[in-house]
């Protein structure tokens, strides 16, 4: 075999089964050792500014956030099991007899960048099965390029249910809570529909805004 043969075999053999981690880039597969402890949940209610309870797992820093990106960013779809395993008791502690799941929806530009979803997948590899009730309206810009204030206009009527959900109720789900806006958009779609909101889970919380907007606005949590 001539060399730019193998090292085509060789690229897409890395692509199918990667070879650094994705905590900290080092020789490994999916998550090393110690990038692994770093993703032991530590289950934490925090109430939002509309007084949604939403369980957390993680904080959106670190390790944490390095194997989000690169499961969100770099296709390393390989990462979704780690990572849903440490959702799952966030999923555990929202869960309620009657109440279905349903996670935010994927942007159409996202879901065509990606081939896939995300959050979905989280949800997926923690073991637990998705109402698919929620869709994208219209085009937004990705919310991490905003700032708080614009985060909730730029999501204002942005998603709504495929059907009346009368009767029914849902616990939302999502990657990462910042500012609140995107659970806050996608319980108004749930309630125009006829729904209960009955609290939420994601995988992590942003620190840093968590904090600033507890003491901008009164959002509480109850973090040790
Ligand atoms: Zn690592």
């Amino acid at each position: 075999m001539g060399h730019k043969v193998v090292s085509a075999l060789l690229d897409a053999f890395a692509a199918l089964s990667p070879i650094h981690c994705a905590g900290c880039g080092s020789a490994d597969r999916t998550l090393c050792d110690s990038c692994r402890l770093e993703l032991m949940p530590e289950v934490t209610p925090r109430t939002l500014a509309d007084g949604t309870t939403v369980f957390t797992a993680l904080r959106y820093e670190g390790v944490v956030r390095q194997a989000l990106l690169a499961l969100k960013e770099n296709g390393r779809t390989d990462v979704a099991k780690p990572l849903g395993l440490a959702l799952a008791p966030a999923l555990a502690r929202a869960a309620q007899p009657g109440v279905e799941l349903v996670a935010v929806p994927t942007s159409r530009a996202a879901w065509r960048r990606r081939g896939y979803d995300p959050v979905a997948l989280l949800c997926r590899r923690a073991g637990v099965e998705l109402s698919k009730v929620l869709v994208h309206n219209r085009s937004t810009l990705s919310q991490k390029t905003l700032g708080i204030e614009d985060r909730a206009s730029n999501l204002v009527e942005s998603m709504r249910a495929r059907q009346s959900l009368v009767g029914r109720k849902f616990i939302l789900i999502d990657d990462v809570v910042t500012t609140g806006a995107t659970f806050a958009e996608a319980s108004r779609a749930l309630r125009t529909a006829g729904a209960e909101v009955i609290g939420g889970a994601a995988l992590a919380f942003t620190p840093r805004v968590f904090d600033r907007s507890t003491a901008l606005s009164g959002v509480s949590q109850n973090t040790p």
